[in-house]
């Protein structure tokens, strides 16, 4: 099965780790601090501080803010959950975004959410595609609010040569397993600010400062939040390996985008001129006369090997959203769930593989073209 996504570990990977296991220490060490230094030089910010997932990051950096009951927060339906879940587990309120078809936030449309409560905006850089930060950038600064970027898909991705990390107040990446890269599960928070940093380290690790000898001090609440020696040393490794993963999951979107480039049943996802996507996903938007099918579609594609999946159901359709924040109902949202599936793209594929995938993409959706929606 030819998978949307997937980890690529390599002979020097598993060097790297078992060197770990080989030594003294196993949780959070100086492996944890190099690969902090590592990718906050990657990505050109002064802080880097690592966790256990990029869930615990931005559980981490709302705590950080202060983000708290009756705060609302703008921010899109189309991500995984643990985008809102880690806010709206402080008591604050999601305040849900339109999207555009290429499944990033519609920038265009925040201003009129603002409201005295609100706190921060938080985009996603779908699939890797980054957000229009600069046209939020001068909403944010002009209401006073923050800008907080859940990044997850898009270590690597870059606007004008410029990488993504850098230009909100504070940007999270994720290394679950299938992320752009992994340390099987962690997560990072990047920012240029020195306090938010040290509130995050504190947060992480119980709210404890180590003073003389036995003697410490817990100055804040904190947790257990931390990422591991053996999880860093993977990561260390994995981040030399960041721009050729980006580099051969590009060869094969741009295979096809060529592919695709009359394609009638379905649009691609449009990437600027001055950007470089991280293409952690490589999504295809079905017109609305595949809607119906769409399940046998998918089932079809997966019986012919192609891994795919659906990314995302709007966060608020999910049974919980509903309870607790009552019906939402945005269009272009609730359309782009109905159109979109994710087509294996990952850095394990060859071209052989790529093509195989776009034949079978071409040739499977032609086949329920006649269906339509018949109800
Ligand atoms: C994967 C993901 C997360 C959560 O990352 P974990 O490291 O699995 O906790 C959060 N937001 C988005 C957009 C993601 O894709």
């Amino acid at each position: 099965m030819l998978s949307y996504s997937t980890q690529l570990i390599e002979e020097d990977d598993i060097e790297a780790v078992t060197e770990v296991l080989r030594g003294n220490l196993l949780a959070q060490g100086p492996k944890v601090e190099e690969f902090e230094n590592q990718l906050a030089s990657y990505v050109n910010t002064k802080y880097a501080v690592a966790f256990n997932s990029a869930t615990s990051a931005l559980f981490a950096l709302y705590s950080a803010y202060e983000i708290a009951q009756d705060d609302e927060i703008i921010t899109t339906p189309i991500s995984f959950v643990a985008t809102s879940n880690m806010f709206v587990t402080l008591g604050a309120k999601p305040i849900w975004c339109d999207v555009k078809l290429d499944g990033n936030i519609d920038a265009n449309k925040i201003e009129a959410l603002i409201t005295p409560k609100t706190k921060a905006i938080v985009p996603v850089d779908f699939a890797g595609k980054p957000v229009a930060i600069e046209a939020i950038k001068a909403i944010a600064k002009k209401h006073n609010l923050l800008v907080i970027q859940d990044s997850s898909h898009a270590l690597g991705s870059s606007i004008e040569e410029e990488k993504i990390g850098a230009f909100a107040d504070a940007t999270v990446f994720s290394f679950h397993a299938i992320k752009p890269i992994t340390t099987s599960e962690g997560g990072i928070v990047v920012t240029n600010d020195a306090g938010i940093a040290q509130k995050l380290k504190l947060f992480r690790s119980h709210g404890i400062v180590k003073k003389q000898f036995w003697n410490s001090d817990m100055l804040r609440m904190g947790y257990n939040l931390r990422m591991t020696e053996v999880a860093a040393a993977l990561g260390i490794s994995q981040l030399k390996k960041l721009d050729r993963f980006i580099a051969r999951r590009n060869e094969i979107a741009e295979y096809y985008d060529q592919r695709f480039s009359d394609a009638k049943l379905f649009l691609t996802q449009k990437i600027e001129p001055n950007q470089i996507t991280s293409r952690h996903l490589y999504p295809i938007i079905l017109n609305p006369e595949l809607h119906c099918p769409k399940e046998e579609i998918f089932h079809t594609l997966q019986q012919r090997g192609l891994g795919v999946q659906v990314h995302y159901k709007p966060i608020y359709q999910n049974s919980y959203y509903k309870e607790h924040f009552g019906e939402v109902s945005l269009p272009v949202a609730n359309d782009f769930y109905k159109s979109e599936i994710s087509i294996p793209c990952n850095q394990t594929m060859n071209m052989e593989d790529a093509k195989y995938v776009a034949d079978t993409v071409l040739e499977v959706l032609q086949q329920y073209n006649y269906r339509g929606c018949s109800f």
